[in-house]
Parts: C-alpha cells; structure tokens; sequence
C-alpha cells in the first residue's frame, strides 16, 4: 500500500475494509450504542477488544475516516475529533499535568494561543518562543519540559518553524513533539519525516475542503518512545508500548471529555479528502501567482508567502513542503484602508476560516486577533492594516482581476 501515491490510497481507502453491497464509502453509522448477542461481545470491547460499544468514543464511520488519515500522516495510531480545538485541547489536558513545562511557538493559531493561558491557570507552565530559531527553542528548556508545539506555516505571517532542527532536539531530550500540520497538511509535508511523535490537523480545513463540517485529528507517528515518558497512567501502560500515548488521549481525552466527532460530519470531511491533493495544487499555484502580482503592486507594502524568494524561511519551505500553501497576507501601503480594499472584491468573500474551495479574506487585526491586543500582534509581527487571505480553486485569471480592479 505505502508505494501507492497519496489520492489512490484515499479513493480506495473505504473500498478495502470489506463493506456491505460492495460499497465504495464507509455508510454513516447514526447509532450511539451497538448491542451483542452474548454479552461476553460487550464485556470484550471494554476490556480492549476491537469494536464500538458507545459512539463518544468510535463508530465505523469514524474508525474509517481515522484509517484514512492515518494514512495519509504516515502514523500507527490517529483519533478524530469534534473540531481542531478539540484535538489540540485533549492532546494538552491528557498528556500534561501541572508542574509540567511546555515549549510553545510564539506564532500560533489565535484560539490555540488563547488555550495557552487556560494552561497557565490550571499550573501547566508555558514558555513562547521564536521557534524559526531553534537556539531560543533550545535555551528555553527546563527540567520540566515535556512537550514542544508548533505549527508548520504560521498564520496570519507564514513564519515557518526550524521544523528539522525541533524534531533532533526533542529527539535527542525525549521531549514529545507536537505538530499542528493544518496550513501544509499531509498532502504538501510529511511530519513524520522530521520526527513529529504527535500530528494535529484541524480537518475543518483542507482536508474537508468544502467549509461544510469541523472536525480535527491527532496521528501518532509511532517515533515517540512512550515508556521514558512519566504521565502514562499505569493502566495505560499495557501492550505495544507504541500505542500508550493514543490509548491515553482517548480513554482520558476522547472518552472522559467527550469531543467526539458525529459519524455525518466523518462522512463529509471523508468524501472532501479524496479531492484534497487536487484542491491544494490548484490553491497553492493560485496562491503563488497572487502572491507574486502583489508583491509588484505599487499599493502593496508587504506580501507574506513562503513561496516569494523575499520571505526569510523560503528555502525551509522549498525543501521540506511539495508546496508553499494557499494562506497569504499583505500590508497595504501608508495611507490605504484594508477595509476599503475588502469591500471592492467581488469574487473574495469577507469571511473568517481557511482551506476553504472559495477564497477568503479578513482584516487580521480587528478580528482574528482583536482579543490578544496590540502588543501581543505586535510580538507576532501582525500589522494593524493587515490583510490574511486563504486562496481557494477559482480560476487564476479571475482572482488576479477581482485585486487588479479592487486595488486600482
Ligand atoms: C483552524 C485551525 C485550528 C482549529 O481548528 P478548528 O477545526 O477550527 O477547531 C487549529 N490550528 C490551526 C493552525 C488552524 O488553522
């Protein structure tokens, strides 16, 4: 299978687990309990066995979307949730207690940013670090550390994280290592080839693609090494030793805090993977190509896109992404009112979300990121006037117009 390119795998994912009537698609499974003839069925579920025995923890449309996207993350192990948030949450509450030291990305998703506080309440030490310089990511380890997170591009900015360099430190400290792989996804970079031990993908965006269901995963690469790690509740630390740390997210997490995704919004975020690599190519060529004009445009101070030979981390994403992604920003030019701009696009909707098929655009600073105030944006390199854009699979002719005639 692993030899098969990454849409064949997905298109033909459901097909080979054997369904009824020769069914291409898992079929949604709407029962919250599932019921045995003898009861030692049921008494085996709960003892381990492979099965369903209540929906909050998985159901055969569930389990087939995770086998999917287990796939596509080269992992051993992936669970879905109700939406990114839930898996990032549940990653942090199952596998951190307080005393604990985590080493996180200054440069992050808002609401993952404003868990961070949330941490610091409940006594789960947080430090922020510019992690596109592993020497600051380095200097800020403690005794107490247990976890780096990151993301691969940042948004609004597209910073990108020393990706490699994280993956040796935590390596070599046996800290467990934390992607959050939505902006490239699996399609255009492979975590597990700078030794993630845990992918987060918010499935809200490009892999459901379509902006119709949320939902989140978090993969086990089988990289981390569970038994040097101390928060594994002794009754977890049964079995292959590979699979302690998913076993613990979703007896304690999935289980126990209950973010579970439904088996209808598994179904949608399922059927949108199988078109995600097609998706993303156009979006990220349309993204270069936009990036690219702006940048030349005389009313455009500044354009952020790991695709411009400009942005400091250009040669960080040639080398590690198939592509440099479909979110970029811009500054406007002194004087000019991103509003004003927003309001001329005709074919770009003013709409929060990203990794949707049709293309988006926000002013950052009075929304997004509105809650954290301006010294925080500030820290995070997020202009005032800032405009962030998720490119979508419209023709590349007709995007380029809408900004030509919105910026003239
Ligand atoms: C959207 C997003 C999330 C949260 O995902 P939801 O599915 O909206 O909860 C987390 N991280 C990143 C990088 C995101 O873009």
């Amino acid at each position: 299978m692993s030899e098969q390119g990454f849409t064949t795998k997905i298109v033909h994912s459901d097909r080979l687990l054997n369904l009824e009537y020769g069914a291409v698609h898992a079929p949604i499974h709407n029962s919250v309990p599932y019921g045995f003839d003898d009861v030692q069925g049921l008494i085996d579920v709960f003892q381990g066995k492979p099965g369903h025995a209540y929906a909050r923890q998985s159901t055969p449309t569930i389990d087939a979307l995770q086998h999917k996207i287990q796939q596509m993350d080269n992992g051993v192990a992936t669970l879905v949730f109700a939406s990114g948030m839930a898996a990032i949450v549940t990653t942090f509450l199952t596998l951190l207690k307080s005393g604990d030291h985590l080493i996180c990305s200054r440069f992050l998703f808002g609401n993952t940013n404003s868990i961070m506080g949330t941490l610091q309440s409940y006594g789960i030490e947080v430090t922020l670090v510019d992690a596109t310089n592993i020497d600051e990511v380095k200097a800020a380890q403690k005794e107490n550390t247990r976890m780096v997170f990151v993301e691969t591009i940042a948004n609004p900015v597209t910073q990108i994280s020393a990706l490699e360099a994280i993956g040796d430190f935590c390596e070599a400290q046996k800290l467990v290592y934390v992607i959050d792989n939505t902006l490239t996804s699996s399609y255009l970079f492979d975590a597990t080839s700078v030794k993630a031990s845990l992918i987060i993908t918010s499935l809200s965006k490009y892999v459901a693609g379509h902006g119709n269901a949320l939902g989140g995963s978090v993969t086990d690469s089988g990289l981390f090494d569970w038994e040097t790690y101390p928060n594994i509740f002794a009754g977890y630390q049964k079995g292959d030793s590979k699979m302690w740390g998913i076993s613990q997210i979703k007896k304690k997490g999935l289980r126990d805090m209950g973010g579970c995704l439904s088996s209808q919004a598994a179904h949608l975020i399922s059927v949108g993977s199988e078109t995600m690599e097609l998706r993303m190519d156009r979006q990220c060529d349309n993204a270069l190509a936009l990036a690219e004009f702006l940048e030349k445009h005389p009313k455009i101070e500044k354009v952020y896109y790991p695709g411009l030979k400009s942005h400091p981390q250009y040669d960080v994403a040639k080398r590690l992404f198939k592509a440099f992604g479909a979110i970029l920003s811009f500054d406007l030019i002194e004087g000019e009112d991103c509003c004003v701009l927003l309001n001329k696009l005709n074919i770009v909707i003013n709409a929060t979300h990203l990794g949707d098929n049709r293309t988006l655009a926000l002013p950052v600073a009075p929304t997004i990121y509105g809650e954290m105030g301006l010294e925080t944006r500030q820290k995070m390199g997020i202009s005032e006037s800032m405009v962030r854009c998720s490119i979508g699979i419209e023709n590349k002719a007709d995007l380029l117009k809408d900004f030509e005639q919105a910026l003239a």
